[in-house]
């Protein structure tokens, strides 16, 4: 996403209107880590609100209202839940956002509501219309609510998140430097490494640690990585991340195994990209079950 921020501008300069700028604080899976205080600061100068999936960095490790985002959305699926056990989402709203400053961008907002007795979301409830509109009128016409069962579920591993979230970045961290060292690994992508692209702003937005999703390649490329997959005892090829169990996904022989190295590329996935979730087990028997996945490739 800071890659893109002179396209951002560039778009918003040429008569684009935007009505929210949008965009990951860690972003899945490119572990991308954004620059939030830069966009919100140019999100406000077009008087449009920055809404921030904070998913990935979950609210132990990044608090993004208190760099300027208006509003956080968090898919609960992931560390929330922490055992996929059930899926789930939620919204956040900073209730900072002045809806009404800016009252022709955001009509849904500022003018009257007929399904709702004509009320003006803006004017009844102010800072609170954004919120107040998404759960009074577009829940109730989409259904967009959880189960009781799937919300007892959530709250189980809510109960937790606080403990297994500095573990999870714990263990990836000595992963990431494990993987780093390794001589059959051509790259490892993870924001905690002083190597990483994004270490320094990584320390600032999420100065406790990153998370627990790492990327990284292998020198023998494609074919490298899928012969990899077939190795793992511990850890668990599954598409889902952000959970307690160690999880694996090889894009390239898993979800988009259809597409050419080329296709793969252009769709800024690398054919040989290794995504890890590192889980919250003994990272002594993490680090065993990839000592002996790497040393099969010979
Ligand atoms: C998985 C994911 C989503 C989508 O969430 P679901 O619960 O699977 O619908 C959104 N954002 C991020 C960063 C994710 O990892």
């Amino acid at each position: 996403m800071n890659d893109n921020y002179k396209r951002e501008t560039i778009c918003i300069q040429s008569g684009w209107h935007p009505k929210a700028v949008f965009a990951e604080s860690v972003s899945n899976p490119t572990l991308v880590i954004l620059d939030i205080e830069k966009f919100a600061n140019l999100a406000h100068s077009h008087g449009v609100p920055l809404i921030i999936d904070n998913t990935f960095a979950t609210p132990i490790n990044c608090r993004p209202f208190e760099w300027g985002a208006d509003i956080v959305t968090h898919s609960t699926t992931k560390y929330m839940d922490g055992h996929a056990v059930s899926v789930g989402g939620c919204i956040v709203d900073s209730g900072n956002f002045d809806w009404l400053a800016h009252a022709d961008k955001f009509p849904g907002l500022t003018t009257p509501d007929e399904s709702y007795h004509g009320i003006v979301y803006a004017e009844k409830f102010g800072k609170g219309a954004y919120i107040t509109k998404a759960t009074s009128q577009l829940m109730r016409d989409l259904g967009a609510i959880q189960s009781p069962q799937n919300a007892f579920l959530l709250n189980i591993g809510l109960e937790t998140l606080h403990l297994r979230v500095p573990r999870h970045c714990e263990n990836a961290q000595k992963v990431a430097e494990y993987l780093e060292k390794k001589e059959e690994v051509a790259w490892v992508n993870y924001a905690g490494l002083p190597s990483n692209k994004y270490y320094s702003l990584a320390r600032k937005y999420m100065p406790d640690g990153v998370c627990g999703v790492i990327s990284f390649g292998l020198k023998g490329g494609r074919q490298a990585s899928t012969k990899m997959m077939d190795q793992f005892k511990l850890v668990s090829i599954v598409t889902h991340v952000a959970d307690a169990r160690t999880s694996v996904l090889h894009p390239a022989s898993h979800t988009h195994r259809q597409m050419s190295d080329e296709q793969l590329i252009a769709a800024g996935v690398a054919p040989d990209l290794i995504r890890l979730s590192v889980g919250i087990e003994n990272v002594e028997d993490i680090i065993e079950d990839l000592e002996q996945a790497i040393s099969k490739l010979k």
